[in-house]
């Protein structure tokens, strides 16, 4: 199912800029190649430490925040600017996509809510038990763990938000891709069967990944919500870059995690080097020996 995605914007008609998730409003164009996202401390603490850890290479450059019409903005370098109608996929990393913080949370005064089993049934509608099916209404610390199993995101560490190719069609419709298979496909639809843009795409996460294991960031950090972007065109150009750090938290010292071992409550483990390992698998096994 191809679904035409709202959020194609024009920026000043320089070229057309594609944003696969988020709230439409969240950016606005720079100057130079650079894009502004709403102000988030969180993601701006990251940006500026990330700009002298060994992961610099893998993030879009960062310049500080700015004002525009009233509002704060972080100043980043704009991943697409270096391409030609190029083909873009979201992958939101991890297996889980709330931080823990976030549980506890929800936790507190706990109420049914009518709202999330109703998009609950809407989405399977065996999905609610007995009880909460008599009391029509979900927790939501339930609703949260019950969304992951959803996607690939419990089962392999990763999903897809949203991919667009270069002939235009968009798609945003992922929510429940879940199995290998699935996954491969939509693998497949977005580098159009290029064997060459997958060998690009798959050398590249293999060198996220020593960066990822020697970095210092990375290891002192909680990484919920953070997607890869992979971007590719014609020219026959293919790169892949972290982005998205509003749900980045530091631990505190000397917690350090190591992104593969399970998430069990307060471990704060966020599985997003498990699923880097299962997406670099599943890469390697869609090119011929
Ligand atoms: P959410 O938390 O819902 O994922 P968000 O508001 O935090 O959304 P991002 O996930 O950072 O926003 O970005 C949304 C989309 O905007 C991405 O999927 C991508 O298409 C585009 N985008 C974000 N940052 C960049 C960048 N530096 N260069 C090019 N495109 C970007
Ligand atoms: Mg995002
Ligand atoms: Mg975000």
């Amino acid at each position: 199912m191809v679904h035409w995605s709202p959020f194609v914007v024009s920026f000043k008609k320089r070229y057309p800029w594609v944003q696969l998730a988020g709230h439409a409003g969240n950016f606005q164009a720079g100057e130079y190649g650079r894009l502004l996202k709403r102000y988030c401390e969180c993601e701006q603490q990251c940006l500026q430490k990330l700009m002298t850890d060994s992961l610099r290479p893998y993030v879009p450059g960062y310049y500080g925040i700015v004002q525009k019409d009233d509002h704060d903005y972080n100043l980043m370098d704009d991943l697409l600017a270096d391409f030609d109608s190029p083909s873009i996929m979201d992958c939101k990393m991890g297996s889980r996509t709330y931080l823990e913080e976030e549980l506890t949370k929800a936790r507190e005064r706990p109420r049914l809510r009518k709202d999330m089993y109703d998009k609950m049934i809407a989405v399977d509608p065996g999905a609610p038990t007995e009880e909460e099916r008599a009391k029509q209404g979900v927790l939501k610390p339930r609703y949260m763990q019950w969304r992951e199993t959803l996607s690939s995101t419990a089962t392999l560490g990763f999903r897809i938000e949203g991919i667009k190719r270069a002939d235009g069609t968009c798609n945003t419709n992922f929510k429940k891709t879940k199995h290998r298979e699935q996954v491969m496909q939509a693998l497949e639809d977005f580098v159009d069967g290029n064997t060459q843009i997958l060998k690009l795409y798959l050398q590249r996460l293999e060198e996220l990944r020593s960066a990822l294991e020697q970095s210092q960031f990375f290891r002192t950090h909680e990484v919920v919500g953070s997607s890869l972007l992979f971007v590719h065109d014609a020219s026959g150009k293919a790169k892949v870059w972290m982005i998205d750090f509003g749900k980045t938290v530091p631990l505190q010292t000397p917690q350090t995690l190591d992104h593969r071992t399970p998430w069990v409550e307060g471990n704060r483990e966020d599985g997003y080097l498990w699923g880097l390992d299962n997406l670099i698998d599943i890469f390697s096994t869609m090119l011929p020996e």
